[in-house]
């Protein structure tokens, strides 16, 4: 019976001898040629012509997936005939209605701006509905947006916009008491309190 152990025996057998050697062997870029050559025999989703030459517009000559090629040069779904007095006015329209969308606009309501969603398929039908995770904000008693900080820091590599991270540590605890006052679920604790668990 093969096993696990089995399989990491032989991998480890076939990789360890050559790892020095391959360290240092450095392959050059593909021709377009040798490219197609490699991805249409090896690929197990190769199509062939799933890319193609744009032939109209300002992408023209430009290459492209078919199906996007298609919708570049097809006319547009408009009736150039269609009047052109709205629907609707608003002050302000908000395109989609996930969580930040649904922000913005009950915001800018709040606010005595008159505003309006505009969203695909139905309100909150969204990512937003499926994040199931968790939101990273220092709401621990033994957390703070300092600590939050210095976690985000070292979890991006020291690569994180420091000014967007600063923002996001210090108004994270004070979003989560929104989104609660707005009576979104979160998992509590028996006690009523938020359930924490260190984020990653
Ligand atoms: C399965 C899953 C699990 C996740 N888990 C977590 C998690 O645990 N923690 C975490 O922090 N993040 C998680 N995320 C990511 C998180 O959900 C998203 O980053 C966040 O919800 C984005 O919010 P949003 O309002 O910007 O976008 P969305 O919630 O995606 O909302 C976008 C809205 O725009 C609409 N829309 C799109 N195109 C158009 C259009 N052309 N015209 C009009 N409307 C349009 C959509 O219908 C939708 O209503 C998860 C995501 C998924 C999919």
């Amino acid at each position: 019976m093969t096993t696990l152990r089995h399989i990491f025996d032989v991998n480890a057998a076939r990789i360890v001898p050559t790892r020095e050697s391959r360290k240092n062997v450095r392959f050059s870029a593909l021709s377009p040629a040798e490219r197609e050559n490699l991805l249409s025999s090896y690929h197990p989703d190769y199509k062939a012509g799933a890319y193609r030459e744009i032939r109209a517009g300002a992408n023209k000559g430009g290459r492209t997936v078919s199906e996007l090629a298609d919708l570049l040069e097809s006319d547009s779904p408009l009736d150039p005939g269609m009047s052109l007095v709205p629907d609707h006015t608003t002050d302000l329209l908000v395109i989609g209605g996930g969580g930040a969308g649904c922000t913005a606009a009950l915001i800018a309501h709040r606010l005595g701006i008159r505003a309006m969603i505009a969203t695909k398929l139905r309100l909150g039908d969204s990512n937003t509905v499926m994040a199931e995770g968790g939101v990273q904000a220092a709401v621990g008693e033994d957390d703070s947006p300092v600590e939050h900080f210095k976690d985000a820091v070292r979890g991006g590599h020291h690569k994180n916009d420091r000014n967007l991270l600063r923002v996001l540590v210090e108004d994270g605890p004070e979003a989560m008491l929104w989104l609660c006052e707005q009576g979104v679920l979160f998992d509590r604790e028996p006690d009523g309190r938020l359930r924490v668990k260190p984020g990653g």
